[in-house]
């Protein structure tokens, strides 16, 4: 697919414009705070609706808050939704989130100043309370409108600093709880074609490979032991030898170092994977320098974007535990599992974006979201779905946070090129 002209050009001077008064009204020395379902993040929602509706675009809002906004299209057929959150988590930076809507934006202000509408509706989509620091529960207005939020939720969840209730606090910014305790649906599947959510990278990929765009292949699902144990037996470091030791921090440390092993081996083989024990302790009053340990507690996190390499880690580390267990004297608890399935974003539309971005000479790669986000609830619910991301220096969730505009640009270019050459919803997967 090459010498296309497309027309339609985002406009990314009201996004520079939109990004510096966001950074300006929400930021403090500390970094960027949109407080979900409070002041900052309604400072957001309040200025993306302000600009939509300058544009044209007809702008509502759901039970859940979650704010719609609509440039009509040529077409009847169902909607391209383009966005993502405008929440952050406390002190965090200006990007993660909003880069998504305003990308919508700069789509949608492209079609309006070329004096073109799009081939079906465009809904730039603004979501609630995505960042799960404030409330503790995930994709809260993502959820919200597809009817799955549980009363549970809404009841016993309350934000962490103020201590409100869900409920409460989506009734004070102006929603319906009772509709949402009703299941009530704002939006139906089927009347969405494709939703499409743009967001910085949190990692380090794009910035090492010199590569201004990702094209997402699927949201990493996981599996989790956050409360795991290996019981030993506490000896005299210099009176126990070697074979009668019963060493949890060997046996532990056995475990990490094989699974990383396995980790290199799956990788070189093509699977989607990441293993991480982020905590790793002795117990504090028991352990000491001339002790072998008796206990160690630790936490494993294993992500793929690929079920049946979940799965085989799953085996794999039942089997290498019961190795070491029968090596080293010890045994493991793993505790409870807990964990998400992965997200496959759409292969056909993945496909149509690499295509244009090749043709619109835009350096992308395909890589998997280590991170949830909202288009994981868009693509369970079976809407086809795709993520963007966008290079970004320091990660994210923090003042730090470095996305250059013109990298930004690049994925709107796509977007637009996308919308314009769209030609109805695709094949399912
Ligand atoms: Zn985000």
């Amino acid at each position: 697919m090459t010498c296309i002209a497309f027309q339609i050009v985002p406009d990314i001077a009201l996004t520079e414009r939109l990004f510096d008064e966001l950074g300006a009204k929400t930021g403090d020395s500390s970094g960027i705070t949109r407080d979900s379902y409070g002041m900052g993040e309604q400072f957001a929602h309040d200025l993306v609706r302000m600009e939509a509706e300058k544009i044209g675009m007809e702008c509502h809002t759901d039970a859940a808050c979650n704010l719609y906004m609509v440039m009509r299209g040529r077409g009847d057929g169902p909607a391209i939704m383009i966005g993502s959150h405008l929440d952050s988590v406390p002190s965090g930076g200006n990007f993660d989130g909003a880069a998504g809507v305003l990308a919508g934006l700069a789509v949608a202000s492209g079609f309006h100043r070329a004096g073109q509408r799009p081939p079906v509706d465009l809904v730039v989509t603004a979501i609630r309370a995505e960042e799960s620091t404030w409330f503790g529960a995930s994709y809260i207005g993502s959820r919200a409108a597809f009817g799955t939020l549980t009363d549970e939720e809404l009841d016993g969840v309350c934000r962490s600093d103020t201590g409100i209730p869900l409920g409460a606090a989506i009734e004070q910014a102006g929603g319906d709880p009772n509709a949402l305790r009703r299941g009530d649906r704002a939006l139906d599947p089927a009347r969405v074609a494709l939703f499409v959510e743009t967001h910085i990278e949190q990692g380090p990929v794009l910035i090492d490979e010199r590569l201004p765009v990702g094209l997402v292949t699927g949201i990493r699902g996981s599996f989790r032991h956050r409360h795991a144990a290996c019981f030993g037996e506490y000896a005299h470091s210099g009176a126990t030898p070697r074979k009668t030791r019963r060493d949890a921090v060997r046996a532990t440390a056995e475990l990490v170092s094989i699974l990383d092993e396995l980790w290199a081996r799956l990788e070189t083989e093509g699977h989607d994977l990441s293993v991480t024990f982020g905590q790793v302790n002795t117990v504090a009053e028991e352990a000491a320098f001339s002790k072998v340990a008796g206990r160690v507690d630790f936490a494993l996190d294993i992500r793929s974007e690929c079920d049946t390499t979940l799965d085989m880690m799953r085996a794999e580390l039942r089997r290498v535990v019961a190795q070491i267990e029968l090596r080293t004297g010890t045994n493991f608890d793993l505790g409870d599992e807990t964990g998400s399935d992965p997200a496959r974003m759409n292969k056909a539309i993945l496909a149509q974006m690499e295509q244009l971005a090749d043709a619109l000479a835009i350096p992308a790669r395909r890589m998997a979201s280590g991170a949830g986000h909202d288009a994981a609830v868009f693509a369970r619910q079976g809407i086809p779905t795709a993520m963007l991301f966008i290079r970004n220096r320091n990660g994210s969730h923090n003042p730090d946070e470095s996305m250059d505009i013109d990298d930004f640009a690049q994925a709107a270019r796509l977007l637009c090129a996308l919308c314009e050459s769209w030609s109805g919803p695709p094949e399912p997967d």
